[in-house]
């Protein structure tokens, strides 16, 4: 039986709930197009190791909203951030650390070979180091359940145990070290005399038939041999037994050679069980270990994926938020994580929007003409979000966020064809979940609904869906439309308030500006009138 961990439950009202859709739509692990790069996870991934990788991953996939959970995680970015100079060496550092994770799980399904018995060690001997450096720093990470000092005798019997560089193949054994077993230590001295008596054989039977040539060998199929080349087979003397010709040599066997082969073949196979037994043994003892094991080694990776955003933080600029279990959403300067590196790799600057919700004001109609960064201030707003309760800082001068249960994202129109759903299906469908779903602590975006149809059914829909969400759902709400009509419910919607993207005319031609401000007035009207 492998060893299984228990399951686990898992409530999904400790998470922040981000439906599939919402999750392509804001691009968390990968692109619209389905890749990788680019996405949100690639681009704050500055972990080092393997398993803090993919603890980011899942990270990012379950935010929380345990407000107590998340900033501890906010305090440990903060002390990374405050002893820069005592931890600048943690990267190469952790860099070094090989995946202690992936190991153990081969080891305790009976798949695991020398060389993971050798990451074990590895990452014991970093691990405690690291470990033992961030306590004298008084880090805030979570003690360990159990005491350092209790893993050492593991650590110690693996390092005598084993050499530092093991085969592939444990099967071939010689991964033991020399004055760890007697016994071992006594056939492999056994398995070196023979090996010296071969040599002197040798240098006998060169002696007494005066063929300088002759040579000693060994191959699988007929075991050690005499080789005689073709020029002094006259030379050879009765007493060797033939075994094989070929074109140029001939193969002979001695009942002395027969011995030594014999004595050598016992001492490399007894050699060999008695490793297969060690290999066992020190298996066992590191599963017996592994209640201590998971958690150590889970520490690490989270220590990587703390430091990782710490990194994040500093290179970028974000800042550390306030969380409130009310429903206010206060960002300032805010800026979209992905969009700001895309555009600095090209020397263009992100423009910084401000956001405000409260429960005076929960819904926010955006209006701008194409191209004008509207969709781009949505998910930036939703992505701050993800961020902030994943325990991240984020990229803002300043950021107060109510908690969050569920975040919902329907941003742009797409078929699902394979599925036998076309753009307007798929629009309705996903819009329909929205407002079957969203709580009063929901946060929605929602961009261009109601664009996949003949106009006026489009603005009736739009219309629709910003009233049901106004007056039933109560979430905070980023609406962005081409429909400049709608931005006339803000004299019947009390909590709604109209943003335009700012646009101007300059030598003839129209700016972007990217900057979005209150009101509906935009200065050229790109926007789609039914007039
Ligand atoms: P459409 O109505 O056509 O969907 P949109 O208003 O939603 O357009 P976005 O797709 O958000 O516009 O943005 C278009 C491009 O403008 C982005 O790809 C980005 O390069 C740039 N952009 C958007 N916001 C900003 C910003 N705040 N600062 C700098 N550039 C921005």
């Amino acid at each position: 039986m492998p060893h299984l961990q228990p399951p686990q439950k898992i409530k999904s009202d400790t998470f922040l709930q981000i439906d599939a859709a919402s999750r392509r739509s804001l691009e968390l692990s990968s692109t619209q197009s389905g890749a990788y790069k680019n996405s949100l996870l690639f681009m704050i991934d500055h972990t080092s190791t393997a398993g803090g990788q993919r603890l980011l991953s899942h990270t990012l996939a379950f935010p929380l909203v345990d407000p107590s959970k998340i900033k501890r995680r906010y305090d440990q970015i903060d002390f990374f951030i405050k002893n820069a100079p005592s931890t600048q060496d943690l990267k190469p550092h952790l860099k070094e650390f090989p995946d202690g994770e992936r190991a153990l799980a081969r080891l305790s399904s009976n798949r695991g070979s020398a060389r993971d018995l050798l990451v074990i060690r590895q990452v014991l001997k970093e691990g405690m180091c690291l470990y033992q450096h961030l306590q004298s720093l008084q880090a805030p990470f979570e003690p360990l359940p159990f005491k350092l000092e209790d893993l050492v005798p593991l650590y110690e019997e693996l390092l005598q145990a084993l050499k530092d560089e093991v085969g592939a193949l444990t099967r071939d054994g010689g991964f033991v070290r020399p004055n760890y077993d007697s016994a071992l230590d006594h056939l492999q001295n056994y398995e070196q005399e023979s090996k010296k008596a071969l040599i002197n054989q040798q240098k006998i039977y060169t002696e007494t038939t005066g063929i300088p040539s002759l040579k000693i060998k060994h191959n699988q199929v007929i075991g050690y041999y005499i080789e005689v080349t073709q020029t002094h087979k006259d030379k050879v003397p009765e007493t060797f037994i033939h075994r094989q010709s070929l074109m140029n040599s001939h193969r002979y066997t001695t009942p002395e050679l027969l011995a030594i082969q014999e004595k050598l073949v016992s001492a490399q196979g007894d050699a060999l069980c008695l490793e297969l037994e060690i290999f066992d043994r020190l298996v066992g003892h590191v599963l017996e270990q592994q209640n201590k094991l998971r958690p150590f080694i889970h520490g690490i990776s989270h220590i990587d994926m703390m430091h990782g955003l710490a990194h994040l933080a500093n290179t970028h600029g974000y800042v550390r938020p306030e969380l409130t279990e009310d429903t206010s959403f206060d960002v300032k300067k805010g800026r979209h994580p992905t969009v700001e590196i895309l555009l600095k790799q090209k020397n263009e600057l992100f423009v910084e929007n401000s956001c405000q919700l409260n429960q005076q004001k929960n819904v926010v109609l955006l209006t701008g003409p194409n191209m004008g960064g509207k969709s781009t201030y949505l998910r930036q707003n939703a992505l701050i979000i993800v961020l902030a309760q994943m325990g991240s800082f984020v990229p803002a001068t300043a950021a107060k966020i109510g908690l969050v249960d569920r975040i919902f994202s329907r941003v742009g129109a797409g078929d699902d064809l394979t599925r036998g759903r076309s753009t307007f299906m798929m629009e309705m469908i996903e819009t329909a979940t929205i407002l079957h779903q969203a709580t009063e602590k929901s946060f929605v975006i929602l961009d261009e609904v109601g664009r996949s149809t003949s106009t006026f059914d489009g603005l009736a829909i739009a219309q629709a869906t910003v009233e049901a969400l106004h007056q039933h759902n109560k979430c905070r709400t980023l609406f962005a439309t081409h429909y400049h009509e709608l931005t006339n419910l803000e004299d019947t919607l009390d909590r709604l308030k109209c943003m335009a993207v700012q646009v101007k005319e300059w030598e003839g031609t129209i700016v972007l500006l990217h900057a979005i401000s209150e009101g509906n007035q935009i200065n050229l009207t790109a926007s789609t009138s039914l007039k």
